[in-house]
């Protein structure tokens, strides 16, 4: 969004050019250097005590649906792995003498999650279900299949092949994934159960009977299409409302993008997309299958758009929303600003005027027009200071 401080966009001094990117060759992976062995000891490390805390804790800190469905065993076998992995390379990197905090700290945590019973600690029988769960299993499971899934996509076909894994503030990016999926759970009820309190008089049974006959290659479609129109509004207000845009900034301020860069988002705006997607879907009540299908292409969708992926959609890039399109919404170029609002399909922008998708250019720079902190608590309480600094005017002289 641009403040009333901020010149206005004159989009026809803008000329679309290659992105200006800060040299990353000193960050670049060296085999034998230890930096990414401490990285990756650090959080396999922290993600295998979070592990053993499941299995010591399940029912505060795993998720009720997916106790169901694990098979102790692989998940065990998970543990396993990553506790090794965490340790030899922690040592290495220790070794190496680069990153010696970093791999201390993963020695640390793969240390205590042994001393809490390691990967041979036995899951409880019976785990009693409770009322509030901080759905940690979900988050290690999301991340792990993530990283592979994403980092590989990104290595194959970079949009940015100079950027690296480790680019700068990765370790923020990581913290709000980490952050964001344990407190999604955490507020599940609040998220889950604005829709029904809010809405619970528009429901209609014939409508809802009538969605629930139709094929899931219709009732996915129409969902897809409802939930994007409501969170297109959403994010499109988050922007224009500048006491909004002060929580919708904490997205957009990170300068790199890629698969992590998405989970950058204020706890208030989590819980306000996640409040608010729920109302079409309510309303609108489809089957079992046609909701699980849609929640897993959103979920996709979400870290892909922001990933570092340079594949040429061709003509689908009208129809879906790509890398390249949601890019250009995280883009600070004056032509852009204010652009790309959907998260599923560029249908609602081409038609509410807010599409922005030049040719096959890319953006030259990425992030908000006037910075945030660089903290995470000084991006939590950005959105409650009465005048943010960075948008803070020159000091009064006395007198005046
Ligand atoms: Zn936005």
């Amino acid at each position: 969004m641009a403040t009333d401080a901020d010149p206005p966009p004159e989009p026809s001094r803008y000329s679309y050019g290659p992105r200006v990117i800060a040299d990353m060759s000193a960050r670049a992976f060296r085999f034998g250097e230890g930096r990414l062995s401490g990285a990756v000891s650090i959080v396999l490390g922290i993600g295998s005590l979070f592990g053993v805390l499941c299995f010591r804790y399940p029912e505060y800190l795993t998720t009720p649906e997916l106790r169901e469905v694990y098979d102790p065993e692989v998940i065990r076998l998970i543990l396993k792995a990553s506790m090794w992995t965490a340790l030899v390379l922690g040592l290495f990197a220790f070794a190496r003498g680069k990153r010696r905090r970093t791999a201390a700290v993963g020695l640390v945590a793969v240390a205590l999650a042994w001393v809490l019973g390691g990967y041979g600690i036995e899951a409880p029988n019976a785990v009693r279900r409770t009322p509030v769960f901080a759905g940690v299993d979900w988050m290690l499971l999301d991340l792990l299949g993530s990283a592979i899934l994403f980092i590989f996509i990104e290595k194959i076909l970079p949009k940015y092949p100079e950027q690296v894994v480790l680019r700068p503030e990765w370790q923020m990016d990581l913290l709000y994934f980490g952050l964001n999926h344990i407190l999604i759970a955490l507020f599940l009820l609040v998220g889950n159960g604005f829709a029904p309190l809010a809405f619970g008089w528009a429901t209609n049974d014939q409508l809802q009977a009538w969605m629930q006959s139709q094929p899931l290659w219709v009732q996915v479609p129409i969902l897809i299409l409802l939930a994007d129109l409501v969170q297109y509004w959403v994010h499109r207000i988050f922007h224009e409302v500048p006491a909004l845009w002060k929580f919708h900034a904490v997205h957009h301020c990170t300068e790199h993008m890629d698969w992590l860069a998405g989970s950058r988002t204020h706890l208030f705006q989590t819980i306000a997309d996640r409040s608010l997607v729920m109302v079409p879907l309510y309303l609108l009540g489809p089957s079992l299958d046609a909701l699980n299908f849609y929640v897993a292409i959103a979920a996709f969708q979400a870290v892909f758009v922001h990933a570092n992926f340079g594949l040429k959609f061709g003509p689908l890039k009208y129809l879906i929303v790509t890398p390249q399109f949601h890019h250009w919404h995280h883009a600070k170029d004056d032509p852009a600003i204010d652009t790309n609002y959907a998260v599923h399909t560029p249908l609602w922008d081409l038609l509410f005027g807010s599409y922005h998708l030049p040719g096959d250019h890319w953006p030259k720079h990425y992030g908000t027009v006037s910075p945030l902190p660089k903290t995470f608590f000084g991006q939590f309480f950005y959105p409650f200071r009465r005048k943010p600094e960075a948008e803070s005017e020159a000091p009064v002289e006395p007198g005046e």
